[in-house]
């Protein structure tokens, strides 16, 4: 299919995540290569209702590698939801000129990307989210560098556990998904991982602490996802006010937002560029309404319709693992 695209724009939006910044300087490097203008639209969903782009050239992507965060800028906005939201989106990418759009962001971002693609305008998406919930990606942008953020917290709460007889609740980002608090419990030799996956009681945790002082564990890590049943501070309340005797002293950690920030692993920053890339080659090739994802080892196109109506589910034998490694 013959390209007629001259100038596309790339945009940032939801939350933010590692890793963001050099998928918009594979975007921007790429298209620069095939004669393309790139525009950066500031402040995602939001701001741009109000026409804020930016040129940007290849010069103005240099030094971003290494950078967490999005230097574009990103937001939600309750007023793209509405349909003259979007119609005001339309217009401002019309009057720039603007051929195709990238939008690099989660779930929500990407329902928003396929609204602008039923209107007839060309759309690629970057899966870019922690929660690393999206179907048609086995992992997305900015998951990998959260792991080992928490990951390292854990690594580093269990020392001072140890020291002290100390049952932790080291809470996680993921209101909806468990991805992180189960892979960082597992990669962390976490005793026990609540997620909003896998239903429990109070009662189920108190007996996993008790089993750990048992079974003569110096300390106990509970991995927990800000959107499990209970979060970390009512377990927490719950184990210091329950009359059964645990073992340990209970401490909560809430990791919060630096799981957000830092400079993005190698993985993020080669899934990063390759799905940066792969989204200008996708918009050569015609391709529009779909989401470049990695899947295997190799980078694939999914329709939007398919990643935003068909979540990815955690891999029971997954968690059955993580409940057999902590014995
Ligand atoms: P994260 O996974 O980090 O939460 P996200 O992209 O899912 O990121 P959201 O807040 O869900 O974050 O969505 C970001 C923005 O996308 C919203 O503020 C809104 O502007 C837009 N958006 C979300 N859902 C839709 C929708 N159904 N139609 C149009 N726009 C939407």
């Amino acid at each position: 299919m013959s390209c007629r695209i001259r100038k596309i724009a790339v945009m940032t939006s939801g939350g933010d995540g590692p890793g963001f910044n050099p998928c918009i300087r594979a975007v921007v490097r790429m298209a620069i290569n095939y004669d393309w203008e790139v525009l950066g639209v500031k402040g995602g969903y939001g701001v741009w209702i109000n026409g804020e782009f930016i040129p940007l050239p290849g010069r103005a992507v240099g030094g971003i590698i290494s950078r967490g965060g999005t230097f574009l800028g990103t937001a939600r906005s309750a007023e793209f939801m509405t349909k003259k939201g979007q119609m005001e989106a339309l217009r401002n990418l019309n009057e720039a000129e603007v051929d195709a759009l990238v939008v690099i962001g989660g779930d929500g971002s990407l329902r928003g990307a396929m609204a602008l693609e039923a209107s007839g305008f060309p759309v690629i998406g970057l899966p870019g989210t922690i929660d690393n919930d999206l179907y048609g990606t086995d992992m997305a942008i900015g998951v990998d560098t959260a792991l080992n953020t928490a990951l390292q917290a854990i690594d580093k709460i269990k020392d001072t556990a140890s020291s002290h007889q100390r049952a932790f609740l080291v809470e996680m980002m993921g209101r909806n998904s468990g991805y992180l608090a189960l892979m960082a419990g597992i990669a962390g030799g976490a005793e026990m991982a609540c997620i909003p996956e896998v239903e429990f009681e109070l009662e189920d945790v108190a007996r996993e602490v008790q089993d750990a002082y048992v079974r003569g564990k110096t300390h106990c890590i509970i991995s927990v996802a800000e959107g499990a049943r209970y979060n970390a501070n009512a377990i927490a309340a719950y184990l210091s006010e329950s009359k059964e005797e645990t073992g340990f002293s209970v401490r909560v950690t809430i990791l919060g937002h630096i799981q957000r920030g830092g400079s993005p692993t190698a993985f993020d920053r080669l899934l990063a560029t390759r799905l940066g890339a792969a989204a200008v080659e996708a918009l050569r090739q015609g391709k529009s309404g779909v989401m470049m994802g990695l899947v295997g080892n190799v980078v694939k196109a999914t329709s939007l319709e398919e990643v935003t109506t068909r979540g990815k589910k955690l891999d029971p034998a997954i968690c059955e693992l993580a409940a057999v490694l902590a014995k």
